[in-house]
């Protein structure tokens, strides 16, 4: 299990680790990516790759 958590106060909302996810695990809420599907996360890490401010954290359960 993994999870995924995205620092809003990093996240500039351009929508890369929603367009990269496999298991779509993001999506948009109020301009900045929300997790809304953690549990789905397979630990890849292209979004952690596509973030350009770092936002993004996937840490192993
Ligand atoms: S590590 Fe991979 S599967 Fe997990 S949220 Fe990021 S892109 Fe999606």
């Amino acid at each position: 299990m993994f999870k995924v958590e995205v620092d809003p106060g990093k996240c500039i909302g351009d929508e890369e680790c929603v367009e990269v996810c496999p298991v779509n695990v993001f999506q948009l809420r109020n301009g900045r990516a929300f997790p809304f599907q953690s549990g789905e996360c397979i630990g890849c890490g292209s979004c952690i790759e596509v973030c350009e401010p770092a936002a993004i954290t996937v840490t192993e359960e």
